[in-house]
């Protein structure tokens, strides 16, 4: 098994230097910024002494937005420019959004197959406002820290899958933060609690937080800190217990289905603070101001008790999760040593009490459950910007989704299962099936299910230039490589005739070929005229894989490769692509791609070349028989 080796070669630094680096919290619902000073990791405050910041970013008219606090204030009267929860949308495609859209106040839009807010700012993505949050905490911490911040550690839940992850990181390159790891959250509450401390133990980290539940079984095992498994649910947390609430009041209040968005607003935030009371007392009173002639105020008691019989399917929820991530790690409840309570809603007594009697044993509280994520990341981070050159802890983490490829009629095959730990390399051999044919279709998806249908895609590619063989002969091996912080990158080479060519991809967010399926899936029901935007559809893919890929190429090795003028004329036949994608004729948009196929056909030629020297370079021939012999 390959070890997770935290100290990054080359990254320690010189004895009295130290870096500045910070742990962000991104959470769905709050976010915090922690940093190590003089050896203690502690959150930082705003200028109000406030350590929580709102996750909620208010936009207004030619000003700055407004982050935190402040723009959770304008919710009430400008719901439309006040985005909360921006997280739940990060890195989505259209299919998830428009679910969760119906539940959100937002205006959304669609943008190039994106999902997009319209806000008096302009029509924003889930990134850009992500950015905003972050932008916020930069400048706390390096106002209260009085320097420039080297590197950050971003967190990110369990759950998250490549694309969200990849958006978390695109929402911090915006902010200009500079991402020395993305963490799962509940190892970094682990390292929070200092575990890698104690010498041997299996605990269990439970996260409930305002969105997201998450649970992760950790192992320490010879002074190496291990996570067995993960598992949870993205849509299950803190303002679930709000609605519960918010709906009981609706039906004691007996207001109807056609209550105002501002009624409801109020009707939530009342049920939030009764919900927070009963973390303390054993009764919350209850006022409301009805949307009557008479504005009649209305008030009602909620007990303890009701409120427990309230949550309590919430929390049966999950422990579903719980029951799954332990058969996962192959465990019993009664073989966790301690279990760590993380997130705001760990607070309730209800969820404290089930959650001990699941794994029968007293949960540990001690440190605040909303802090100790930030708190583990801002450890994380000392050590990778190198101020801790000496020490030795090892983390590893797994995949959270089976990572799996497309095969004949339609079937996903697992290449990485799930709760695998990372980083891995995981390689498959696949073959044509008809004689002289030329190029494969890879399709990378993410998910437990056996159809593709059901799985969510990431990414696809096409590797071409396979010497023409008969069907079963060639030996195309598929690669898949997941790093440190979860990215998956997949590469196919062609292996008989010892010439190879190989792509990398790494998954994009932006057109998703799921967000394209779907609408797909919508379309193949109203059949005929449909039929001519699925072909537009298609070569739209097609066209934007191609141009990803080209500027991918010309970035890597257009300079060395390629004269002037050449460099110039595919630039030409690239916006004339590009030109053409945004029209809504397939023929023309064929017709481009073909064209620039031709053009950039000994750019492709000479790239192989180099690439293969690269790779023979200090090799003898016998070196690649050996590795051939040993595969
Ligand atoms: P996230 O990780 O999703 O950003 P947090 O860990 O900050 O969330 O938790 C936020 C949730 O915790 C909210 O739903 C909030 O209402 C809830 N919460 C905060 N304090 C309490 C409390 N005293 N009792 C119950 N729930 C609480
Ligand atoms: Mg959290």
């Amino acid at each position: 098994m390959a070890l997770l080796q935290i100290s990054e070669p080359g990254q320690s630094t010189a004895p009295h230097e130290h870096r500045l680096a910070a742990g962000i919290d991104l959470g769905t619902t709050n976010s915090l910024v922690a940093t190590v000073r003089s050896g203690i990791a502690e959150t930082l405050a705003d200028e109000n002494g406030l350590h929580l910041l709102p996750s909620v970013v208010a936009y207004l008219c030619d000003e700055m937005p407004l982050v935190g606090h402040e723009a959770q204030d304008r919710a009430n009267h400008d719901p439309h420019n006040t985005i909360a929860s921006a997280k739940r949308l990060l890195g989505r495609g259209l299919d998830d959004v428009k679910t969760l859209g119906s539940q959100l106040p937002y205006d959304f839009i669609e943008e190039s197959g994106m999902p997009r807010i319209r806000t008096v700012a302009g029509e924003l993505s889930p990134v850009q406002i992500s950015a905003d949050i972050l932008r916020s905490l930069k400048q706390r911490a390096e106002s209260s820290l009085a320097g420039d911040l080297t590197g950050v550690v971003i967190t990110v839940p369990a759950y998250f899958d490549d694309a969200q992850r990849q958006a978390t990181k695109d929402a911090a390159q915006l902010a200009g933060l500079n991402i020395l790891r993305l963490l799962n959250e509940p190892t970094a509450a682990a390292v929070a609690y200092g575990l890698d401390q104690q010498a041997e133990g299996i605990f269990a980290i439970y996260d409930l937080g305002g969105g997201t539940f998450d649970i992760s079984i950790l192992r320490l095992h010879q002074g190496v800190f291990e996570v067995m498994s993960t598992g949870g649910d993205s849509a299950l947390g803190g303002d679930d217990i709000d609605r519960m609430i918010a709906e009981w009041l609706l039906q004691q209040a007996e207001i109807g289905e056609n209550a105002s968005p501002h009624l409801l607003r109020q009707i939530l935030g009342a049920a939030r603070l009764a919900k927070e009371q009963l973390s303390h007392h054993e009764q919350a009173d209850i006022q409301l101001i009805l949307e009557d002639e008479q504005k009649t105020p209305w008030q009602i008691q909620l007990s303890r008790e009701k409120f427990d019989a309230l949550v309590d399917p919430l929390i049966s929820k999950t422990l579903l999760p719980c029951r799954r991530a332990l058969r996962d790690a192959g465990l019993n409840p009664e073989d966790i040593q301690e279990v760590v309570m993380v997130g705001g809603s760990t607070r309730v007594p209800r969820v404290r009490e089930r959650v001990g009697e699941f794994f029968q044993r007293e949960p540990h509280v001690d440190i605040d459950p909303d802090k100790v994520v930030a708190i583990g990341a801002a450890i994380q981070a000392d050590i990778l910007a190198g101020n801790k050159p000496d020490n030795d802890m090892l983390l590893l983490d797994v995949v959270p989704l089976s990572l799996g490829i497309e095969t004949m009629g339609g079937l996903v095959e697992k290449i990485i299962p799930r709760n695998t730990t990372i980083p891995v390399a995981k390689a498959q051999d696949f073959t044509t099936f008809k004689d002289g044919q030329s190029a494969m279709a890879v399709h990378v998806l993410q998910g437990e299910r056996e159809l593709i249908t059901d799985c969510r895609s990431l990414a696809r590619f096409e590797l071409r230039d396979i010497p023409p063989m008969v069907a079963g002969a060639a030996r195309i091996r598929v690669t898949y490589q997941v790093d440190a912080d979860g990215l998956l990158s997949v590469s196919a080479q062609e292996q008989t005739t010892g010439a190879h060519s190989e792509i990398s991809v790494k998954p994009s967010y932006g057109l998703s070929d799921n967000d394209i399926e779907g609408m797909l899936r919508d379309a193949m029901t109203s059949a005929q005229q449909d039929a001519q935007a699925r072909t537009l559809r298609e070569q739209q893919v097609e066209a934007d894989r191609v141009i990803n890929a080209l500027r991918a190429a010309l970035k890597a090795d257009g300079h060395h490769l390629l004269k002037r003028s050449e460099f110039e004329n595919i630039q030409q036949h690239l916006d004339s692509l590009l030109h053409v994608t945004r029209g809504d004729d397939p023929q023309a948009i064929k017709q481009a791609i073909d064209k620039l196929d031709q053009v950039t056909q000994e750019f492709a030629a000479r790239r192989m070349d180099s690439s293969i020297r690269k790779a023979m370079q200090g090799h003898h021939v016998e070196d690649f028989q050996n590795e051939d012999a040993a595969s």
